[in-house]
């Protein structure tokens, strides 16, 4: 039987091990924090207390971290996973981090005699629990097809970017796109109602029309067209600002090392960081449509007078 141990528990790393269980692969499961292991324990997987435990005797690992120096520190640190897997051991990274650490990983699982793939996900937790995520992988075409069947127990699309770190150039470009479109589409429907369109009305037309785009049709920043969207519950529960700016600020990073002229992936970056100073780092990314319609009300007001509009920012 193939085994896989899991590190990372997480809100993503806690379905995707769920999902590792249900297609009955042999899982082991390893977090820093305990309840996350207990947690994993009760869906049914093996219970471990250190990364050792974890590692030392599976076919496939596969991590759910936070940040690039997470993932090396546990890959390559003291008591890491490549001083404690056994040889032939494919280890599969799916944490979005920076395209060099990813890179860097795959280097020295090398040099160890490891194979390595970077396979960050698209589509957030609903889809780590529902066992539907999009895997964007980078790495040797042989070890892609090797651990194939563990992306699929995962996922849903399984996509191979190319060699070592495409993966992640392909997440954080795609990500660079989602966290421009959504402010974008935000401006539009917040541009619409104050011309005196609804926003059901305008989203019923620009989704047919040329603005549309997924950000609108399937993650809807103003309340009431897409139910499902984090807009109708107070912007609560979705991919957090904070989660965004973290791939924003590797897409600005990334730009800056490659001399790509993204101006717009810069601006957001600064638009995403305000949010976060602003205390909502936690609630979902598409928030920022309540935040340019708080300014515009508040552009009205000054139009209308200074102030009376300055008085009540003071307040
Ligand atoms: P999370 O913070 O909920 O989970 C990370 C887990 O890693 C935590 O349980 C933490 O205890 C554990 N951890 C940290 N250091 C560890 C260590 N040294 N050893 C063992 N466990 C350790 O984060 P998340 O939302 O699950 O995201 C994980 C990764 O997935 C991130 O890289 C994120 O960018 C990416 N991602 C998240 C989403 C999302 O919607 N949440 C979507 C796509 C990609």
């Amino acid at each position: 039987m193939t085994k896989v141990a899991i590190i990372g528990l997480g809100n993503m790393g806690c379905g995707m091990c769920a999902n590792l269980i249900e297609s009955g692969l042999h899982t082991c499961a390893y977090d820093l924090n305990p309840d996350a292991v207990e947690r994993a324990e009760s869906y049914g997987a093996v219970a471990t207390t250190s990364v050792i435990d974890a590692v030392s005797q599976v076919d496939f690992v596969v991590t759910m971290l936070p940040a690039g120096d997470h993932v090396l520190d546990v890959y390559f640190g003291v008591d890491g996973i490549a001083s404690n897997a056994a040889p032939g051991t494919v280890f599969i990274d799916c944490s979005t981090i920076a395209v060099d650490h990813a890179r860097e990983a795959h280097e020295r699982a090398l040099k160890l005699g490891f194979r390595m793939i970077d396979a960050p996900v698209s589509g957030g937790v609903s889809a780590a629990k529902a066992g539907k995520l999009t895997f964007m992988v980078g790495g040797e075409t042989d070890v892609f097809e090797h651990a194939h069947r563990i992306l699929g127990a995962m996922g849903e699309t399984i996509i191979h970017a190319g060699a070592a770190g495409n993966g992640q150039v392909a997440k954080i470009a795609n990500n660079m796109l989602l966290g421009v479109s959504m402010i974008a589409t935000s401006e539009a429907f917040c541009l619409a109602q104050k011309l005196g369109l609804d926003a059901q009305t305008f989203f019923d037309i620009s989704s047919k029309a040329s603005g549309q785009n997924w950000s609108m049709t399937s993650y809807c920043p103003a309340p009431g067209p897409v139910p499902a969207a984090p807009s109708n519950r107070d912007y609560e529960a979705g991919f957090a600002v904070d989660m965004m700016l973290k791939d924003m600020r590797l897409a600005r990073s990334a730009a800056l090392q490659s001399g790509t002229h993204a101006q717009l992936g810069a601006l957001s970056a600064m638009i995403y960081e305000t949010m976060s100073q602003d205390g909502l780092g936690m609630k979902d990314f598409s928030v920022i449509m309540d935040e340019i319609a708080k300014a515009s009300k508040l552009r009205t007001m000054m139009q209308a007078d200074p102030n009376t509009a300055s008085a009540n920012q003071e307040r």
